[in-house]
């Protein structure tokens, strides 16, 4: 063996448990292994996860916060016209610069796999070319995933079909839509038929923005579970956002919700996200916009929490940490109980790998030796202090490293430094 990690907890809530890496592979699992190796860590009990997952991001927007301006009103289409003033201005430098950054702050904390959305509605298809540069670039540490997304409508924007075509040809992965985006509800429906369709047509795996809106009667989400039943796609189609159930009426989500499940259609929800561009509309009360996650996670449908914006015209804030992505998702859909939480930790680890299609992702012997050490002592402890990476690990090689947080106080007579671990 060449790494054994020893006392690891995980996140599954065995303690103390031994793991021991060959290469680029974890070959064993156990309490006390009786083996050495030339690299021994101590978790001393702390939490050893599988990396985090971010299901749902736009990379091609992050990091371009307040170009060429800032959204005044918050709104999500005040977002999509902000973007529509600064992409003939991108250049690919600056976009791929942007991008690797970005990449920089999601190794440092633990965050090792991305599904990202690049816009498609681009005749020159500049963004796409540019996250597959930054795709290659990345790929010996970070798992980037893309979805062709036609931001202005697949219908509604000129040649969108056509550049979306292009960018799957070119080698991006997954079909996007937008349904709510398109002119009429009847034009949202027959893009997410076409869309499904071309995706089946290539054997490639969809999500799709979806019922993004206040809107209780936007019921794409409808439209893509019947789609995805008819043509078999049972398992590789997401509905990212699904905001519009939160405000749907309650005897109809008792139709909806079993449909979802049936089709093996999984959601993503972007706390952060619709917490802050959802009730905009709204005066008092307001409302919190985020789909219903614990119904829809009670009926077996996978729900995952993504970070989708970072520091772009949607979202001001934002720093690659899906320890804060959880947090906020815990809150917002108050699931408090502590299988509740420890679902919020599973929403940004396992459930989004599962709905990226990771391979040989997990803590078990034959998966990738990529972990994470964190500065807690379980999933929920993580959650709380949004806990330092100590150590990252990909394919048994330790990439980042973070002090532990503690606060450093100078009155005399305290201890130096403050633990807030329990
Ligand atoms: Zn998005």
């Amino acid at each position: 063996m060449d790494v054994i990690l020893r006392h690891a907890n995980l996140p599954d809530g065995r303690k103390d448990v031994d793991i021991g890496i060959e290469g680029d592979r974890i070959v064993a699992l156990a309490p006390a292994l009786a083996a050495n190796a030339p690299e021994e860590f101590d978790a001393r009990g702390l939490l050893v996860s599988p990396p985090f997952v971010d299901a749902h991001f736009h990379m091609d927007a992050t990091l371009s916060y307040g170009l060429p301006r800032v959204n005044a009103s918050g709104t999500l289409l005040e977002g999509i016209a902000l973007w529509g003033e600064l992409k003939p201005l991108l250049t690919q430098d600056a976009l791929v610069e942007r991008a690797l950054k970005y990449c920089d702050w999601a190794v440092a904390k633990g965050l090792l796999a991305i599904r990202s959305h690049v816009d498609v509605c681009d005749p020159r298809l500049l963004a796409v070319e540019a996250l597959l540069h930054v795709k290659r670039k990345v790929a010996p540490y970070l798992d980037l995933q893309l979805v062709a997304f036609p931001q202005d409508g697949v219908l509604r924007s000129e040649g969108a079909l056509d550049h979306l075509r292009r960018a799957l040809d070119l080698g991006v992965e997954v079909v996007g839509g937008i349904p709510h985006f398109e002119r009429t509800m009847a034009d949202g429906a027959e893009s997410v038929r076409l869309l499904c369709e071309l995706a089946a047509q290539r054997g490639l795996r969809v999500d799709m923005h979806c019922d993004e809106t206040d809107d209780p009667l936007s019921r794409h989400i409808e439209t893509l579970a019947f789609h995805t039943q008819r043509l078999g796609l049972h398992g590789r189609v997401n509905g990212s956002h699904l905001t519009s159930m939160h405000s749907m009426d309650n005897y109809y989500v008792s139709k909806l919700i079993p449909l979802i499940k049936e089709a093996g259609v999984s959601a993503v929800a972007n706390p952060l996200i619709n917490i802050t561009i959802q009730g905009r509309h709204d005066t008092y009360p307001k409302r919190r916009g985020m789909t219903r996650v614990p119904e829809l996670l009670a009926a077996g449908v996978p729900v995952a929490f993504g970070h989708d914006c970072v520091m772009d015209p949607w979202y001001s804030l934002g720093s690659a940490d899906m320890l804060e992505v959880a947090h906020m998702g815990l809150h917002v859909a108050q699931m408090t109980g502590q299988t509740a939480m420890r679902a919020c930790f599973e929403a940004v680890t396992t459930t989004p790998a599962a709905i990226l299609g990771l391979q040989h992702y997990g803590i078990a012997p034959g998966c990738h030796a990529d972990l994470v050490l964190l500065d807690a002592a379980d999933p929920v402890e993580a959650i709380r202090l949004r806990a330092a990476r100590l150590l990252v690990m990909r394919r048994g090689k330790i990439i980042a490293r973070s002090q532990p947080a503690r606060a450093q106080l100078s009155l005399t007579g305290r201890p130096s430094s403050v633990d807030y671990r329990l």
